[in-house]
């Protein structure tokens, strides 16, 4: 063990290098870069079917391997980056140069550390695995940074066309905190954008009793949306609601505004649909509906993965955690939302699991090599527990 963890010897690892090759591919969303193609070559190689499809730039995979009748799973995960700009970065961002024992450059972390990871499990349980059963799945986009339009929505919808059931999905996400395995998560919470248009009535600040002021009606509105009271929250997934945005154009100081504009983003609780929300917002403004226009915008659905009495992923996925780093994960639906969201359903079990996050989206993105390692490790047990 210590000496495959040694200094020297960390550079060379199959996972390292896989780490490298994905981040000096430029595949800023929705670009692929030649990281999609990579990945077919390599899981061809390992004995997968793979189909690759571009829609409006956005490239994504469906590869399959089957191993006779059992569970079908997937792994699921996005080779696409932000930007990241030279100059303010210890090594160039597209490089994947080792410092100070970790992987540098955009996407150590979100996400081709965790695809990387999966491409070594994936090649030991193939190779090096007996007894295997069921239908392996990886399903890899070029678009979840940005809109994911095209991306595992599309997936997912190619997969239901071919009448194809997931029984569960992994989501290569990093979800850790401290150390890796330390936190998984087992759902998100919902998002859902609106823009209001509130309509009052103009005229001379010296008789206000002529006008509709609305500006103030933005406070009352303001007010009624940070008192909703979410009762369906579940435990430890609270509904949260925060205006974004207060707009009144050409403000003159003798003039009462006739119109503004107010904008607030919903993080809501697996206990609501988007229809719900939408719904108890309404309610709040009911008496306001005359002066106000709402226009909803990128709803994304919450998601939920409990326990299971059969074949229950998050029991396979906490065993290989604990097998691995001696400890049970924690369980949490916190953070944004995340593709995950397109593959879960009544019958899908969908779980993430994957490395640190406390760089993502940063200057100087890294993962520690013994970061990579380990999430390696947990997911060949995940595979094996999944797969045999
Ligand atoms: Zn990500």
């Amino acid at each position: 063990m210590s000496i495959e963890l040694a200094p020297k010897l960390q550079p060379h690892s199959d996972v390292v290098k896989a780490l490298q090759t994905l981040i000096q591919f430029k595949s800023v969303t929705p670009q692929q870069a030649g990281a999609i193609d990579w990945l077919a070559t390599k899981l061809t190689q390992l004995g997968f079917e793979c189909e690759v499809f571009t829609f409006n730039q956005v490239t994504n995979l469906i590869a399959k391997v089957s191993f006779g009748s059992g569970p079908v799973v997937a792994f699921s995960g996005h080779i696409d980056v932000v930007p990241a700009a030279e100059g303010d970065w210890r090594v160039d961002p597209f490089s994947g140069h080792v410092v100070d024992g970790a992987v540098y450059g955009r996407g150590a972390a979100d996400m081709k550390g965790g695809v990387a990871a999966m491409l070594c499990a994936t090649e030991k349980l193939v190779t090096q695995s007996e007894d295997k059963q069921g239908t392996f799945y990886w399903l890899i986009t070029s678009d979840e940074e940005g809109e994911a339009e095209y991306g595992s929505l599309l997936i997912a919808e190619r997969l239901a066309k071919q009448g194809i059931v997931l029984d569960g999905c992994l989501v290569g996400e990093p979800t850790s905190h401290l150390h890796v395995g330390d936190t998984i998560k087992n759902g998100r919470r919902g998002a859902l954008s609106a823009r209001l248009s509130i309509q009052g009535k103009a005229g001379h600040v010296a008789y206000p009793d002529n006008t509709v002021n609305a500006a103030h009606l933005s406070a009352e509105v303001v007010k009624r949306l940070t008192a909703i009271c979410w009762h369906k929250d579940e435990a430890s997934s609270a509904t949260t609601l925060q205006v974004t945005g207060i707009n009144i154009a050409n403000v003159v100081d003798n003039l009462v505004p006739a119109r503004c504009e107010l904008t607030f983003n919903v993080r809501y609780s697996h206990g609501y649909k988007s229809t719900d929300v939408k719904k108890e917002i309404q309610f709040a403004l009911t008496d306001l509906a005359d002066t106000i226009k709402i226009q909803w915008e990128r709803p994304c659905e919450s998601y939920y993965t409990a326990y299971q009495s059969r074949d229950c992923l998050l029991n396979k996925l906490e065993q290989a955690v604990l097998e691995v780093t001696g400890n049970f994960p924690l369980l949490s639906t916190s953070g944004g939302t995340s593709d995950g969201r397109f593959f879960a359903n009544e019958h899908t079990q969908v779980i993430e699991c994957g490395v640190c996050n406390n760089t993502i989206h940063q200057v100087n993105e890294h993962v520690p090599i013994t970061d990579l390692l380990c999430i390696e490790k947990i997911y060949y047990a995940a595979l094996r527990n999944i797969f045999s």
